[in-house]
């Protein structure tokens, strides 16, 4: 399937997928991760992780996250930067649910010119809210409860839309419509990268 990109591309892209809670943000960065040869590094399930573990950033984090309120940018950047130093994230990524404020896009900015690196591109998956409500709504994770759900989707719109502009402007932001079929959303996010499917 992922012939059709260039050979040399694979592996080595930097991606960020960018969308709404409940975008399907998730599956997409599976499917885009075998595809390109990238890890996909989500900053949610890392933070799950952390919880269901008990460690000292799973106690910080657990209440926040229930709340459906952000994890502040100094314990993420410390997140993101020792995730991105192992190997496997060397040549390429697919970053998903980071950065979600612009304090983090310029740590994200700072780290890639430290090892003289840059961003490929950004996925934007758009999706109507009524739509990620209801999406929402048929999961059955903790936090996923209308009412915090309704806070993220607020979290979203106050503190993670400005990136849009913040990346059209640097030339990097690639829109696809997510209120599809998940085949149909794959196809184009891949189409971005000129995989045919
Ligand atoms: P969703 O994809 O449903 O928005 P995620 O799995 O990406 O959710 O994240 C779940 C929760 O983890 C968020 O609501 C937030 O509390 C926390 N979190 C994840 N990534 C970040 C981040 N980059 N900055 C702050 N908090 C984060």
């Amino acid at each position: 399937m992922a012939d059709a990109v260039d050979a040399g591309l694979l592996g080595r892209m930097k991606v960020i997928l960018l969308g709404p809670p409940g975008a399907g943000k998730g599956s997409q960065a599976q499917f885009l991760s075998e595809s390109l040869r990238i890890p996909a590094i989500s900053t949610g399930e890392m933070l799950r992780g952390a919880v269901a573990e008990g460690s000292d950033l799973g106690r910080k984090v657990g209440g926040i996250m229930a709340r459906g309120h952000l994890v502040d940018d100094g314990t993420m950047a410390d997140v993101v930067e020792e995730r991105l130093r192992k190997e496997d994230a060397r040549e390429g990524f697919l970053l998903d649910g980071y950065p979600r404020t612009l304090p983090q896009a310029e740590t994200l900015a700072g780290i890639l010119d430290r090892s003289r690196s840059a961003l490929d591109a950004v996925l934007l998956v758009e999706v109507p809210e009524e739509e990620l409500v209801r999406r929402a709504l048929l999961r059955q994770r903790d936090d996923d409860k209308e009412e915090v759900v309704r806070a993220r989707l607020q979290v979203y719109r106050e503190q993670t839309t400005p990136l849009i502009g913040y990346y059209r402007e640097r030339g990097l932001l690639r829109a696809i419509d997510g209120n599809r079929p998940i085949e149909e959303v794959t196809a184009s996010l891949l189409g971005a990268f000129g995989v045919q499917v």
